[in-house]
């Protein structure tokens, strides 16, 4: 792109003229994830990973008939009469345990003592349950009959061989890895977890884990958008932090990532360098949302990658984030686009007013059954998502709510 057109394009200390509004964002955005392509991984690694085809079973569960009692497994037909009245004598002639079946077939008049889980001897069609014999030495009487599959769990009860277990899609549950498990699974194919580049930028950053100084902050959004995106079951690499310098933040963004999360630097400042670079080096068609906060965030391409310019100011950066980036990650790691947060509706303890023209995000606490809008101005006070409980949206073509409405929150979970 030839300098004209990149003066033409460059907002820097003009201000935004027009703000995209964030269901055209959220339109071009759905556009450009599709999911990623799919991995092998160890069954004991598979849990809260989203299964890339459909899973059929090759075998049945059990693979035998199986005793659901502990009792004698027996012919139900010689049982036929038994009761306290009327015992019915029956030769015991062996044992099946759980992993070592008895050996040999059953005939008529005979038993063999059998426990929970352990197959059923060729030529018994039942169990007779303790409770209805009485053993002597090397026989029982049977005091009650049972009928033929009585306490006898069937071959491929549980999963029959060429049935549809999971479907795609699925996040794996861990009883779903028992699930496979159970059908011989050693390895599962999932959907790749999108790897998100973090580059966190601004002069006045130090490192976490740093001591705050006198002109100098610790990095907030670093950490907070690593755990984000592990949230949204993408893999975060966070290097440390970017001067504010154009070759710095264009290295920083070099990486074999998906998604490139840039935090600060995303606005009209003078040294908002992100917005120029990536219209110069990629695309940038979206810069600036009708939504606040989170106003100042841009959203484009670099080669392959989706570019993700988040707003430095922490509250902004969360909601740029939640709004767009988290969106994206989840989608390209076949996950459900929606957010993940629990939703209860509640009314209003206090008016909530907001600008008609733009998508609002008001942090809320919950008390006594009732949403309290938290009197916090500036998108800069990260700690009010902290007191916060979650968050009412107020749409675009809205000027708030009054005190006693019904509004929805999303809790932060
Ligand atoms: P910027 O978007 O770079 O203009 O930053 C806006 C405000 O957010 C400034 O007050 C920055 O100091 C602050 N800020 C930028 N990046 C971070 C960060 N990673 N952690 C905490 N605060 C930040
Ligand atoms: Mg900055």
């Amino acid at each position: 792109m030839g300098d004209s057109s990149r003066s033409q394009h460059d907002v820097r200390m003009r201000g935004f003229a027009r703000r995209t509004t964030v269901a055209d964002a959220l339109e071009w955005l759905d556009g450009q994830t599709q999911r990623l392509g799919a991995e092998s991984v160890p069954l004991a690694e598979a849990a809260g990973r989203v299964l890339a085809e459909e899973t059929i079973s090759r075998v049945d569960v059990p693979a035998f008939d199986r005793s659901m009692m502990d009792g004698f497994a027996v012919r139900a037909a010689d049982t036929l009469g038994a009761s306290p009245y009327n015992r019915l004598e029956l030769k015991v002639v062996g044992r099946s345990m759980p992993g070592s079946p008895f050996v040999g077939q059953l005939a008529a008049g005979q038993a063999v003592r059998i426990m929970t889980g352990a197959p059923l001897p060729p030529g018994a069609d039942a169990v007779l349950p303790a409770e209805l014999i009485e053993i002597q030495a090397d026989r029982i009487l049977a005091q009650g009959d049972v009928s033929p599959g009585k306490h006898v769990g069937q071959i491929g009860e549980d999963i029959a061989a060429g049935a549809v277990v999971l479907p795609a899609g699925r996040m794996l549950r861990p009883q779903d890895v028992g699930v496979l498990s159970s059908i011989g699974t050693a390895e599962v194919v999932v959907v790749r977890r999108p790897r998100v580049r973090i580059v966190v930028t601004g002069n006045e950053l130090l490192p976490a884990g740093s001591t705050p100084q006198p002109h100098k902050i610790v990095d907030s959004n670093g950490p907070m958008l690593a755990a984000l995106v592990r949230r949204d079951g993408g893999i975060a690499d966070h290097p440390g932090i970017v001067p504010d310098r154009p070759d710095d933040v264009l290295e920083a963004m070099h990486s074999q990532a998906d998604v490139i999360l840039v935090s600060g630097g995303s606005s009209v400042g003078e040294e908002d360098y992100a917005p120029a670079l990536l219209r110069e080096h990629g695309e940038l068609p979206i810069h600036g949302l009708a939504m606040r906060p989170g106003s100042p965030a841009g959203m484009g391409r670099w080669d392959r990658r989706l570019v993700f310019l988040l707003p430095g100011n922490p509250v902004a950066c969360l909601c740029a984030y939640d709004m767009f980036a988290g969106r994206a990650i989840r989608a390209l790691g076949g996950r459900p686009t929606d957010w993940p947060y629990r939703r209860v509706t509640v009314p209003l303890a206090r008016k909530i007013v907001s600008t008609i023209g733009r998508l609002e995000f008001t942090r809320v606490r919950l008390l006594e059954g009732r949403a309290e809008p938290l009197a916090v101005g500036g998108s800069s006070i990260l700690s009010s998502t902290t007191r916060a409980d979650g968050f009412v949206l107020v749409p675009p073509d809205s000027e708030g709510y009054p005190p006693g409405s019904e509004v929805e929150v999303f809790l932060y979970g």
